[in-house]
């Protein structure tokens, strides 16, 4: 089958096409044919798609054009896939793709896991968008916006970002505020990045060839967002990022935890409202706030080491600061690890980052192999600990759009989800 994968933000559409199916996801054999994104939807818009043949580009179009809203978008999107410009491998009419899979952020309570969108899912998806103001409209658009171009007959899934977590417990997604609170509006930790998380933890466990039951794992996925997953018996029972994504690590340019009276403190002093405050801990805080410089990590760690920027220094100390402690702290939460397992633009890509992040962990028996870790390839799924080491440490690149085509062909087949 040929998975459309649709990631609709509020302003960027990205796609993936994905060539898989329940004989190729066993042989680990599907593969991607082509990619793309439209980026600044609503003004001139900068569109960049690429096909693909065995990993290797074989075909990009790049462009300025205005795009006027998600329809048109993806009218653009599907308009380049079956047009003899792209060459895409086995597409050439829109009857060449077969099903549809849409990244959704927040399925509430109600979703577990992926499912066939209908008018119920609809409405679900609908109802969770006061927990999701920014990111669920802009999911709904694309998925409506599929239905015009593609018609009902090509069946349409819903990947969220939050089913992972719903295994979590009562005792960790439960706020320290009073009961009726959850009762009446819902409040309670989420948790994110959950297609991610559980993508790592997939790979972990065919890499070590164990029952999912025996994956006892913390995922550390480190991109512009971050968040950290405790999965004991292959299940998420703790996640860093809460409520919203604000909550836990320090990231690009979100503050992660912090002290909610300084909200009211800063409204005060600043004479600001709520919803600015908000913004700020959005999008000006994290790496970026503090350095006053990028919430790029990798600029940041040149500014260190080319200018000896002490407000670089100090931001990437706090981040990994913080993914240590909480590493620690989901050690102790799930009474013990098998691995830690870096993931995300920053996971995979830094050893350095990885280094600073681990010293310190020997009390817990963790140590890295710096060879190991400094020779570890970008793309490449590495064990990057000693061999004394325990827990193991490894890298393994993130795969959110295999997971969602994976889910998509698993759902449209009535095949078990459960990975
Ligand atoms: P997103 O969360 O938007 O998907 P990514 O997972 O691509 O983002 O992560 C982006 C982050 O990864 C940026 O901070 C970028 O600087 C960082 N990054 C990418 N490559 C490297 C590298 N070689 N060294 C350090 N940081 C890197």
């Amino acid at each position: 089958m040929n998975v459309l994968v649709l990631n609709s933000g509020s302003s960027t559409v990205k796609f993936q096409i994905i060539e898989t199916d329940l004989e190729l996801i066993k042989k680990n054999a599907d593969r991607r044919l082509a990619k793309g994104v439209l980026e600044r939807i609503g003004s001139e818009s900068l569109i960049t798609f690429v096909a693909e043949t065995k990993g290797k580009t074989k075909t990009k179009t790049k462009m300025a054009k205005p795009i006027r809203d998600h329809r048109a978008a993806i009218d653009e999107i599907l308009r380049w896939i079956i047009s003899p410009e792209s060459k895409i491998d086995h597409i050439t009419s829109l009857s060449d793709i077969h099903a549809v899979g849409h990244r959704v952020v927040h399925g509430g309570e109600q979703f577990k896991i992926s499912c066939r969108i209908n008018d119920e899912v609809l409405e679900g998806i609908e109802d969770n968008i006061e927990l999701a103001p920014l990111h669920n409209p802009a999911n709904l658009k694309g998925i409506r916006a599929v239905t015009e171009l593609l018609g009902n007959g090509v069946p349409q899934v819903a990947v969220f970002d939050t089913s992972f977590h719903s295994t979590m417990p009562e005792t960790s997604y439960l706020y320290g505020i009073p009961y009726h609170f959850y009762r009446r509006y819902k409040i309670r930790r989420y948790g994110f990045h959950g297609t991610s998380h559980r993508y790592v933890a997939y790979r972990y466990r065919k890499i070590r060839k164990i029952e999912r039951e025996r994956v006892n794992v913390i995922t550390v996925h480190l991109g512009n967002g971050c968040s950290m997953c405790g999965i004991k018996r292959g299940d998420s029972q703790i996640t860093s990022m809460g409520f919203t994504p604000l909550e836990g690590l320090l990231m690009g340019t979100r503050s992660g935890d912090l002290d909610p009276s300084i909200l009211e403190f800063l409204s005060h002093k600043e004479g600001m409202r709520l919803n600015q405050i908000d913004t700020i801990l959005n999008k000006q805080s994290g790496l970026l706030g503090l350095s006053g410089l990028t919430s790029d990590m990798r600029e940041l760690l040149e500014e260190e080491a080319e200018n000896q920027d002490r407000r670089a220094r100090l931001a990437i100390d706090i981040f990994c600061g913080r993914v240590r402690r909480y590493i620690g702290a989901y050690f102790a939460d799930l009474g013990g690890t098998n691995a830690v397992l870096f993931t995300g633009g920053i996971g995979e890509n830094s050893p350095v980052i990885r280094e600073r992040i681990c010293e310190g962990l020997k009390c817990i028996g963790l140590k890295l192999d710096k060879k190991k870790n400094h020779g570890a390839k970008p793309g490449a799924e590495t064990e990057i600990s000693a061999k004394d080491s325990k827990p193991r440490v490894m890298v393994i690149p993130t795969n959110e759009e295999l997971l969602i085509a994976r889910d998509t062909v698993r759902v449209v087949k009535n095949a078990p989800r459960r990975w």
